[in-house]
């Protein structure tokens, strides 16, 4: 048995056709996780769907009421890049509870990893790049207005940027922090100069590759544009500096870390160069920093495009049995 749970539902497929999002990988990732021995029966929650006054935390009433009425605009429902459906709509409800439910098992059991969610590029008003809801805002939102938490920390590990957190978190800022450069040349780390102290309440990090969507990059608390082709060993030597110079800046309740597949070398939608072990050690760093500090942390798993679906599979697997390593020394 686990020492944390894993939140999992049938209802996370996302029905959208043929699609380059692999939609069935949550209920592969479940498989696997069991056919392996990984995890038991016992160890998944089901979730039960946000309700809307959940959504409306993180949305705007307009856009809410777009998607319960199914009256989004083809530039709307284009700019989704999934066809729309009420039965999607479920589903994205659903994803935001199962984060929410991962955001207060992460504060029983110090980690909670839903085998879905991270839809990063969802914003207040409309969604885009797969995103219909963001149900990591939604859950941050949630767990503040319950009181449970007061401060979060997003560490989007994705290899597109974190758009709609951004925007939906715009406010807290990094102070100019000028760290040392990792191993090559470096990236660009943008630290946003700190317009106003304690504005804000999420503070948002970022890495991803520069060369990519979205072509707007809405300033997150910290990102970290990245070459394209950057593999394991210096991917790894800016997420421990961008981790460090968070964490020295801001202190949350919360970390809300986004294990996105696609900066894997074969992913079909990215750029960068690491290797199934290098995203395992990815992971690893993540949850040893946020046990060294104490902080829950409670996982999504975003996008995942490899050629071989098998892959992502994989990756997403192998992100429960890091925590598993990291965690398991405590319990
Ligand atoms: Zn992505």
């Amino acid at each position: 048995m686990l020492p944390f749970k894993l939140i999992y539902s049938d209802g996370y497929y996302l029905p959208i056709g043929e699609h380059v999002f692999p939609a069935e990988k949550y209920r592969r990732i479940r498989d696997r996780l069991v056919a392996s021995g990984v995890a038991e029966a016992s160890d998944f929650l089901e979730p039960h769907p946000a309700s809307d006054q959940d959504i409306l935390l993180a949305h705007t009433s307009e856009y809410v009421d777009k998607l319960m009425t199914g009256t989004l605009s083809s530039r709307e429902e284009l700019e989704l890049e999934v066809p729309f459906s009420h039965e999607l709509v479920e589903a994205f409800w659903l994803a935001a509870g199962g984060s929410m439910l991962a955001a207060r098992q992460a504060l029983v059991d110090g980690v909670a990893i839903s085998i879905g969610g991270g839809f990063h590029h969802a914003f207040p008003d409309h969604g885009e790049g797969f995103c219909m809801i963001h149900d990591v805002a939604v859950a941050i939102r949630r767990l503040q207005r319950d009181g449970k938490i007061r401060t979060a920390m997003t560490v989007d590990c994705d290899v597109h940027q974190g758009n709609g957190t951004a925007v939906i978190f715009a406010g807290t800022r990094a102070s100019s922090d000028p760290l040392p450069s990792a191993s090559g040349s470096p990236p660009a780390m943008h630290g946003i100069r700190r317009r106003n102290a304690n504005a804000g309440d999420v503070f948002t990090i970022s890495l991803h590759q520069h060369n990519n969507y979205p072509l707007w990059k809405p300033p997150s608390s910290i990102d970290v544009d990245l070459p394209d082709g950057i593999e394991d060993d210096a991917y790894l030597a800016w997420l421990d500096n961008a981790l460090s110079s968070g964490l020295r800046q801001f202190q949350p309740d919360l970390l809300c870390y986004l294990a996105g597949a696609d900066p894997y070398k074969e992913d079909q939608l990215g750029g960068l160069s690491l290797t199934i072990e290098g995203l395992k050690k990815r992971d690893e760093l993540v949850f040893r920093v946020a046990q060294a500090k104490g902080i829950p942390v409670m996982v999504t798993f975003a996008g995942g495009y490899a050629q071989n679906v098998e892959d992502t599979v994989t990756i997403h697997s192998n992100t429960v049995i890091a925590a598993k390593e990291v965690f398991a020394v405590t319990k």
